[in-house]
């Protein structure tokens, strides 16, 4: 059977940046998380990384604020916080 992958790195679409959309932005406590990425995993844009420190950040660029990652996460490292 032929396997199929599909790779998806944010980008900007004909609206822009997608980060404008955002009602809330999620923060990281990076001293309770623990590097599991299961954050990653679920973030449906792609927006997750671990930095070369080790820390795990968020491009606000393109994050939409959908929450899913302060949802998923096993620890509640990620708060979603107002945008101002
Ligand atoms: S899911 Fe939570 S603990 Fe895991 S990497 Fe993301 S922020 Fe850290
Ligand atoms: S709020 Fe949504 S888009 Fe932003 S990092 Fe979390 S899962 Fe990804």
């Amino acid at each position: 059977m032929k396997k199929i992958t599909v790779i998806s790195e944010p980008a900007e679409g004909v609206a822009g940046k997608t980060g404008s959309w955002r009602l809330k932005r999620p923060v990281i406590d990076n001293a309770r998380c623990i590097r599991c990425l299961i954050c990653w995993i679920y973030c449906p844009d792609d927006t997750i990384s671990i930095k070369e420190d080790g820390s795990v950040s968020v491009d606000y660029d393109y994050c939409k604020g959908c929450g899913i990652c302060a949802q998923e996460c096993p620890v509640k490292a990620i708060t979603m916080m107002e945008e101002e």
